[in-house]
């Protein structure tokens, strides 16, 4: 199958993403009441409000310290901030959570959380603890369903409700920080059990680049939850042109779903690939900045038995990602009500992985985690749906 043309990298084109993409942003952070929700304001947008309300800007800084540091919630503990002013600040605005709606807790002490936000939309929030250290991965979404439908995927299944704000990512995080009870942040290298942050729940964080990067540059700000770029994994099923720009900006790392090695079969897995095909996207992850053997791009590929497992395959991968630093995730297909695909064999994903690895490159395949819960990578998926206007 041949590709109609190669889209061209301009800024036009970015620009016409984050436009078609902030038709589907939430609805303000603010209460029926009229209070405002700090979390998720960046910090000029934080000391904006504080000016408006006629307080110097370093409330800001101090706010910040207890928001993001402290994991405070309520303005009358913060005790380096006088009686009157906490009483001000509590009339106009809020430090808020989604609400939890459900917990599940997998046999392998995965927990899938079910975050409802203000409008009632729901997304799913899985914290993957490592097995034998006290450390842990906090998956977040970053949409509420996804406008791509991967075949494999179960939140492919799901229309695209829409985009969740700033406050709904990081809020994702606090919440599961409050689950495990990690406040105030640790500082620097001090072990963290929500040790790291991988943008691989539901929805695509390229889609929603606006919100996902002003969520990350809160995360990583050093007065705050201080998680650095580099325990922080953006994973893309390909939006070419916003991973330059997520390069640049945010630093973080880099996971690509790639999949298929043919643009037949990946037009077919991971339709995006009709708009931004293979060399296109392998070409952005050679650009992609900080790719070094200390930090490289990791390629996500779901073993789907018969379809694009084998022997050839496998060559034509190191092939083509010759000279990259990286490493292939090779991740069981996990099943979920209604697919069908079946998972590779144990001897067809090992002859891949030996043939990955004798190229040079690392080739874990993934453990399964949390799938008898349905929190395993593609089986998220939530029972939101997109309603009009007026509701
Ligand atoms: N939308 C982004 C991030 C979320 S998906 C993306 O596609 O990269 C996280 C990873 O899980 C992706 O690599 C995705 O392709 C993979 N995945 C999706 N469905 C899966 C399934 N049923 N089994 C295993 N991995 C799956
Ligand atoms: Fe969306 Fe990623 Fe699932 Fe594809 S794999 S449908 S991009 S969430």
């Amino acid at each position: 199958m041949s590709h109609p043309q190669i889209p061209d990298l301009t800024e036009a084109e970015r620009a016409r993403i984050l436009a078609k993409s902030a038709l589907f942003d939430p609805p303000p952070a603010v209460l029926a009441d009229g209070r405002r929700e700090l979390v998720g304001l960046s910090r000029s947008e934080l000391a904006e409000e504080m000016t408006a309300i006629g307080e110097a800007p370093f409330r800001a800084r101090q706010l910040w310290h207890w928001i993001y540091h402290r994991g405070e919630t309520d303005f009358s503990r913060m005790s380096s901030i006088a009686r009157p002013l906490q009483q001000k600040l509590a009339e106009r605005f809020v430090i808020g959570r989604p609400e939890t709606a459900s917990v599940q807790t997998s046999a392998d002490a995965t927990r899938k959380f079910l975050f409802r936000f203000r409008d009632g939309q729901e997304a799913e929030t899985v914290y993957i603890p490592d097995p034998h250290e006290d450390r842990g991965a906090v998956c977040l979404s970053s949409q509420v369903g996804c406008t791509l439908s991967c075949r494999f995927c179960h939140t492919g299944t799901q229309l695209l409700t829409r985009n969740l704000g700033a406050t709904e990512i990081v809020g994702q995080f606090m919440a599961a920080r409050d689950a495990y009870g990690e406040w105030p942040s640790p500082k620097g290298e001090t072990p963290r059990l929500l040790s790291t942050i991988v943008l691989m729940g539901m929805g695509e964080p390229l889609y929603n680049y606006a919100n996902v990067g002003k969520a990350m540059t809160i995360v990583m700000d050093g007065e705050g939850i201080a998680l650095s770029r580099r325990r922080i994994t953006l994973s893309t099923s390909g939006v070419v042109p916003m991973m330059d720009r997520a390069g640049a900006e945010l630093g973080v790392n880099l996971a690509v779903s790639l999949h298929a090695v043919r643009n037949d079969l990946r037009d077919e897995l991971v339709p995006l690939n009709r708009k931004y095909p293979i060399e296109e996207l392998i070409a952005a992850c050679r650009r992609y900045p900080g790719a070094s053997n200390a930090r490289r791009i990791t390629f996500e590929y779901v073993m789907l038995k018969g379809v694009n497992d084998s022997v050839a395959d496998a060559r034509e991968l190191v092939h083509l990602i010759a000279g990259i630093p990286a490493k292939i995730n090779l991740i069981p297909f996990n099943p979920w009500p209604g697919s069908r695909f079946e998972t590779s064999g144990a001897v067809a994903i090992k002859r891949f992985a030996a043939i990955v690895m004798d190229a040079g490159f690392a080739s874990p395949v993934r453990t399964p985690r949390g799938r008898d819960i349905l929190a395993a990578c593609g089986q998220l998926r939530t029972e939101s749906r997109r309603v009009s206007a007026e509701t």
